[in-house]
This record gives C-alpha cells, structure tokens and sequence, in this order.
C-alpha cells in the first residue's frame, strides 16, 4: 500500500491569515522562529470581502481591505515568512512535536503552533438557502450588492452587521426587505436609528424567514410572522444573511479548551492555551472586540509568547 503523505518538521507553524495570522508572521519572522504560515481557503481572511477601512491607524486616507491584506503578506514575505497555500484538515495535540495535517495529505510536526483561522458568516441552515448560494443567496452585501442594483432584496439579522448592509444595500436597491426574529434590534442605536429613518428599508419584526423561493435563482422570500403565524411572500432578487459568525475551530475540538461558542479560550492577558506551546490570537478566540486591529495585536502577543516558549525548548 502506498504512503502518499509527507512529514516536515517546523519550528513555528502559523494557521491562517488574516491581520493575526501576518501579524504574528512578521513578529516570529523578526524574531528568526523560520515561521511557516499556511493561509486557509480564504487568504488574506474576512478583510479580502470588505471594501474600505477606515479605522486601521497608519491610513490616514482609509485602505480597501484586499490591498490591506495584500500590505500585511508582502510584509510578513519580506521579513522572511515561508507563506503556503493549503488547508489544515486535521490536529492532534495529544503529544510533542504537535501535528497538523494540511489538505489531508501533508503532515506537519510542529515545536509550536499559532492559530489564526478567524471566524466566518453564519447561515440560517435552510436547504433553499444553501442550494440558492451563490444564485442570489450571499453573506456579504459589500461583495454582491452590487449584482442586485435597482433590484429588491431582503436581509435578515439585526446587529450591527445587519443594519450596516442594510444600509449599504439601501443606496443601490429599490427596497430592502429587513427580516428580523424579535420585536427589538440588537444593533447599536445610532445604527438602528440609521435604519429605521432610511425610507426604503421595511423592517419585519418578529419574523422569521421560512423559505427562500426559486428554481434556479432567489425569485422571492417566504416570511412569518412569529407572534401571528401569517405569511407573506415577497419578490426579491437578492437574500442577505447577516446574522453574525462563527469561529473556525473546529478541528480544535478535543484538545483545546472553548466556550459554548467554539472560541478557543485562552489564559487572560496572553495568547496562550491550555496545551503549552500553542497559542491562539484573532476572533478564533475573541467574541468581544473582532477588529482587525485587535486581531494584529492579539497576533503580535503569539508571536511573542511562541518565541519565548520556543526559546526556553
Ligand atoms: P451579532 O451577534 O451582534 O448579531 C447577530 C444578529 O443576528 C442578532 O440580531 C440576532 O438576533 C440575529 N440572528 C442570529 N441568529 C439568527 C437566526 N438564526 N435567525 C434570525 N436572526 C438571527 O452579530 P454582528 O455580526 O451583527 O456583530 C458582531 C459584532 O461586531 C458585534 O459586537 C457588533 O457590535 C460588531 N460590529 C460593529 C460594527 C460597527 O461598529 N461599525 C459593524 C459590524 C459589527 P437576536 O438579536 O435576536 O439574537
């Protein structure tokens, strides 16, 4: 029987790679840990499906969120970083050198191991919503808003998120319909406050979306009411789910410590885990603050605490 799989021993291993994942690359580059970053399915992370910053310091002009992204690899390729393309699929943590499998096929043994895999949009899990992604169905208005100009869409979620796009798509849609499952928002108030006085934004209180209508592309949404059981139909061409994130952890489970979530818990005041010598930095781990300033620092802090593990091996 053939063995296709290839073992390489590394002494830093980076997963993902978002401003923590770079972040941490460029910091255990400088510090000669000869890191190796593998970038995920998503390079460049969650920033690569935004259009600008404005709130990263050091562009005072604002920064699109790929080329910002791209800035942070160049970054960590100049310091030295071996930057990889490729998945991790699989851990075990249970003993020294830690091992990661990347795209099932390449085994890695690793001194230390940063993980940086961020978070990603939730879904409402209805089977019209998965088969229609793509086709009208989108978890980012920044990105695909633009397909739908002078068109009818619907949203559903009422956070901050939520009532951002909401807004985005009010100034190239007709109407947004805004799905929302309780009789109050959870978005801030300024930004509920932007919603409700934006003409074109109809929002449903307490409703549900039971189903998104359409053969090949989104041609309507289905939507109860909660508290009268009535359903209404309403054409839209687009659907839009903002209903927040989860982390990317779960090839973590078993070994590291979470909370109900599935954000990976670290040591308060540092990036550590409960398996020494891996770290966890970014919204892998952060439920709260989720920026991407926060994610570059947190990054920093695992790179920091990786070097003084490894130096002390
Ligand atoms: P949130 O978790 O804050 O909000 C999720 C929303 O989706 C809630 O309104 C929730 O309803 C709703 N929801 C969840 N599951 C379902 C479901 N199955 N069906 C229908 N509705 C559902 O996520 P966000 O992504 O909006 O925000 C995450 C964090 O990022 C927050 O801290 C937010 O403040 C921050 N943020 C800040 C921004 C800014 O300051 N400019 C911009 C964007 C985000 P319910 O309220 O009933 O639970």
């Amino acid at each position: 029987m053939s063995d296709i799989t290839t073992i390489e021993h590394v002494h830093c291993l980076i997963i993902g790679s978002g401003p923590a994942g770079y972040t941490a690359a460029i910091y255990a580059s400088r510090a000669n840990v000869k890191p190796v970053l593998y970038q995920g399915i998503q390079p460049g992370g969650q920033l690569t499906i935004t259009t600008e910053v404005e709130n990263y310091p050091g562009y005072p002009e604002g920064v699109q969120g790929p080329e910002m992204m791209i800035d942070f690899e160049k970054q960590a390729k100049r310091m030295g970083t071996d930057i990889r393309f490729g998945l991790a699929t699989k851990v075990d943590f249970s003993a020294k050198p830690y091992k990661v499998w990347i795209d099932e096929e390449k085994e890695i043994h690793a001194d230390s191991v940063i993980i940086a895999t961020g978070a990603s949009a939730k879904w409402l899990g209805l089977e019209s919503e998965q088969r229609l992604n793509g086709y009208g169905v989108s978890a980012c208005a920044v990105c695909d808003g633009f397909f739908f100009r002078g068109k009818e869409v619907a949203i559903v979620g009422a956070g901050d998120t939520a009532a951002e796009e909401a807004l985005y798509l009010s100034k190239l849609c007709t109407t947004v319909h805004m799905i929302v499952r309780r009789d109050e928002m959870r978005a801030s108030k300024v930004m509920q406050d932007r919603v409700k006085n934006t003409e074109n934004i109809k929002i449903y209180w307490n409703s549900e979306t039971d189903e998104i209508l359409g053969e090949k592309s989104v041609e309507a949404v289905r939507i109860k009411n909660t508290k009268t059981g009535e359903k209404t139909e309403v054409p839209i061409k687009g659907f839009f789910v903002a209903i927040g994130h989860q982390p990317n952890s779960d090839i973590f489970k078993g070994f590291l410590h979470m909370d109900e979530a599935g954000y990976i818990q670290t040591i308060p005041g540092s990036s550590k885990t409960n398996i020494e010598g891996v770290f966890a930095c970014g919204d892998v781990q952060d439920k709260i603050y989720r920026q991407a300033v926060t994610a570059a620092g947190s990054g920093c802090m695992a790179a920091l605490d990786a070097e003084r593990f490894l130096g002390g091996l």
